[in-house]
């Protein structure tokens, strides 16, 4: 079984404007369209079992209706949805109950497009809220591709928020981009061992030996299989890992049994 942690797909009446707009602003192709429908053929083409959507939370007022579209979908089509609270809501207590109530599984966080730093206070508030309740909390971390000049995510931020919520997060934190996009040397030297998973969306090809280091160090208990379609190949994505030779059981766990975990599937 293969379960993509990490992808996107937006609303048919937006998929497309949407897609066009980060692939203008972040200098990148999509490998496929931004529809739901878009996903579900590639999980056919990739072999992948399930899916998971990451939407993100870029304004307060986006929280109801991406939390809406979340819940409305979830578990539907094999494809399960994050949720989303924006580190300025002004109502989070609500909006994290409903997504709690509504059975996600935890929240994504971006802080480039939310446009806050994540050893923020804001930040750290909401991210104790959600610990609090259980859910998972998933967040951008490194680079973007849309952001070349300031990381809103580094090692360091992330050794500062487990410090601070200390005993709250353990294991509930999820990194992309193994830990931080275009930044392998750093993650190396930081976060290895650290109690947070990490996905393995987006990067497998811009540097595939750091990454098959990352993963071996870090070690499969704590990595998930991700790919960050439309942004990256899904079926591309599951050949590289399968090409590191890990093992069948560092396999079993990183494309499916850690997320199994997470998902209660
Ligand atoms: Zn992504």
């Amino acid at each position: 079984m293969i379960i993509d942690f990490h992808t996107h797909s937006f609303p048919d009446a937006i998929a497309e404007r949407t897609i066009a707009y980060l692939t203008e602003r972040g200098g990148i192709k999509p490998c496929r369209e931004g529809t739901l429908g878009s996903l579900t053929d590639s999980m056919k083409r990739s072999g992948i079992d399930y899916s998971v959507v990451l939407p993100i939370v870029t304004h307060p007022k986006q929280e109801r209706t991406i939390n809406r579209v979340s819940v409305e979908n979830n578990g539907k089509n094999n494809v399960f949805f994050a949720g989303g609270v924006h580190p300025d809501s002004s109502n989070a207590d609500e909006t994290l109950d409903a997504v709690k109530a509504g059975g996600l599984f935890g929240i994504k966080f971006h802080p480039d497009y939310q446009g806050v730093e994540f050893d923020d206070p804001r930040f750290l508030n909401v991210i104790r809220k959600a610990a609090e309740r259980g859910l998972y909390i998933v967040t951008h971390a490194g680079w973007d591709v849309a952001f070349r000049n300031h990381v809103h995510c580094t090692p360091d931020m992330i050794l500062y928020v487990l410090k601070e919520l200390k005993g709250l997060i353990e294991n509930k934190l999820i990194l992309a981009h193994l830990g931080g996009y275009d930044m392998p040397d750093e993650v190396l030297q930081k976060l290895i061992g650290a109690p947070v998973y990490m996905d393995t969306a987006a990067v497998l090809r811009l540097y595939p030996e750091k990454c098959r280091e990352i993963i071996l160090r870090h070690g499969a208990d704590k990595i998930l299989f991700a790919s960050d379609s439309p942004w990256a190949d899904q079926k591309d994505y599951v050949e590289i890992i399968k090409s590191f030779n890990l093992g069948k059981e560092a396999e079993e766990k990183i494309f499916h049994k850690n997320a199994e975990k997470i998902l209660g599937i």
